[in-house]
């Protein structure tokens, strides 16, 4: 018998493949839609991308369509939750049968719990020779996610990216997934897609991956996220081909967007306006003082660290507002309010709460030090209590490229100006705004590790504490 899941009442499935690096995502993301894809379509597929759909063709003879996201690290599934708007119908989490459970495969359960999507794990790797699935179904019950087999809820289904074992079996079961979940179709609706992925073209201007929850985007429509606007310009499927509208579950390359909207944000098509005193719920203290101070609100990982922090304070500095855990639109506002800046120790800070801290002029210094949290205060109360302490432009540059060297994320710029130096206090800029300051970490150059990067050169660099870097950004090195 033949089905299809993607009919009018029904559509596919949106599934977020997950898990730790090299454990094998970008593998099984790739064979699944070389195998599906029509012979003549093949030769163009050369490049990894990070969202598409496919109709798959069972060995059972079942027939379905899959929209697959790949989730790079899991920041865009995090804000996405935290939006309360679960944009992802099934999470695969792939773990290597040979490595088992490592940091990111806990995060991402984490998240996953949170969000209370099904989980399906795929035990990936099993043609290699030390890959041993029991020891890694007993992880998986240490972290209450119990395989079936053992008496649970969990399908683990033990695959190889590589030589394509198991994946059927995979497919066959997100497809089940997805027919007991009976994932509604509502074309009408109003609109709901989520960015995966954003992006400046030097061509094309800016440039977002989104997948459609509900509703239709057309050519032509005005639409919004997070008060960005857009008139969608082009539409390009996974396949490259242009469309005029899509639908749900559809991943879809946008143009017309006036900036690059952030990852995790919903595409809507009404504009949201935040309502300021509605959040505004925390008490600010009173701020009116004639000696210059530093405002500042605080947020850090457990409440010991934060009485620290604030125990190491001089009168100079005056805590707004002080809490543990993730940053909060709440005290952006409370900041913005208060002329103050938001420092973060050891705590998540969403993308899209660094995309409305940016709309809304707050500066957020984050930090896993606490040194670095400590220094920066100073080093900005010296300022306030002198502001003849100026700042002087070492060297600037622009992010040009990007690439990894040991699962590091480096930076590849282009100098232009001055010199930068290792050890340097660094500006990272995006439009003309100060984004984040941090400092220069390493500096290489082709594969050496040099000291200085001068004028007219490329190279490449790190930061510490690290930061999000996008291409196109500015880094500004001052003393
Ligand atoms: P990602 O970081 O999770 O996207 O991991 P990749 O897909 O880049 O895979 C990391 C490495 O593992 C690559 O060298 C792959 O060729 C290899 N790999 C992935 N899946 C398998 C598999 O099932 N079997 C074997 N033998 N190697 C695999």
């Amino acid at each position: 018998m033949t089905e299809t899941i993607a009919n009018n009442q029904f559509r596919p499935p949106i599934v977020a493949v997950m898990g730790h690096i090299d454990h094998g995502k970008t593998t099984l993301l790739d064979k699944i839609r070389q195998a599906n894809i029509a012979a003549r379509e093949a030769g163009g597929i050369t490049q990894h991308i990070s969202s598409y759909q496919t109709t798959v063709k069972l060995k059972s003879g079942k027939t379905g369509t899959i929209t697959f996201i790949d989730t790079p690290g899991h920041a865009a599934f995090c804000n996405m939750r935290s939006r309360g708007a679960n944009s992802t119908d099934i999470a695969i989490l792939v773990i290597s049968a040979v490595d088992g459970v490592m940091t990111q495969t806990k995060e991402c359960i984490h998240e996953i719990k949170k969000s209370n999507i099904p989980v399906i794990v795929a035990m990936n790797k099993i043609d290699l020779e030390g890959s041993s699935p029991e020891k890694i179904k007993g992880q998986l019950v240490e972290l209450d996610l119990t395989p079936e087999e053992y008496g649970g809820q969990v399908a683990v289904i033990p695959v190889s990216a590589k030589t394509g074992q198991g994946i059927d079996d995979l497919l066959e079961m997100i497809l089940l997934n997805a027919e007991i979940m009976e994932l509604k179709n509502e074309p009408e609706a109003s609109l709901e897609a989520m960015i995966i992925e954003s992006r400046l073209d030097k061509s094309r201007g800016p440039v977002a991956s989104a997948i459609v929850k509900k509703g239709t985007i057309h050519n032509g429509d005005i639409v919004y996220v997070e008060n960005i606007f857009c008139k969608v310009k082009a539409m390009i499927n996974s396949n490259g081909q242009n469309i005029t509208e899509a639908g749900p579950s559809t991943p879809v390359e946008i143009l017309g967007f006036e900036k690059t909207p952030s990852v995790g944000g919903l595409i809507l098509d009404h504009s949201v306006k935040v309502d300021h005193n509605e959040t505004l719920s925390l008490p600010i203290r009173d701020i009116t003082n004639n000696s210059p101070r530093l405002n500042i609100v605080l947020r850090a990982d457990v409440e010991g660290t934060l009485e620290a922090l604030k125990a190491s304070f001089g009168d100079d500095v005056l805590v707004i507002s002080a809490g543990v855990g993730a940053v909060t639109d709440n005290d952006i506002f409370v900041a913005e309010n208060a002329h103050a800046e938001i420092f973060a120790f050891n705590v998540a800070v969403p993308k899209f709460i660094k995309n409305l801290a940016n709309n809304q002029k707050v500066k957020i210094f984050e930090s896993k030090i606490i040194y670095e949290i400590i220094e920066n205060i100073q080093t900005q109360v010296l300022k306030l209590l002198d502001p003849t302490i100026e700042e002087t432009v070492l060297g600037e540059a622009k992010v040009i490229a990007e690439f990894k060297i040991e699962k590091v994320r480096i930076a590849g710029i282009q100098v232009t100006k001055g010199e930068i130096t290792k050890g340097d206090l660094i500006h990272l800029k995006r439009d003309d705004q100060i984004i984040k300051d941090t400092k220069v970490e390493g500096i290489h150059q082709a594969k050496n590790i040099i000291d200085k990067a001068k004028s007219g050169g490329e190279f490449g660099i790190t930061f510490r504490p690290y930061i999000d870097f996008n291409l196109g950004d500015a880094i500004i090195a001052y003393k």
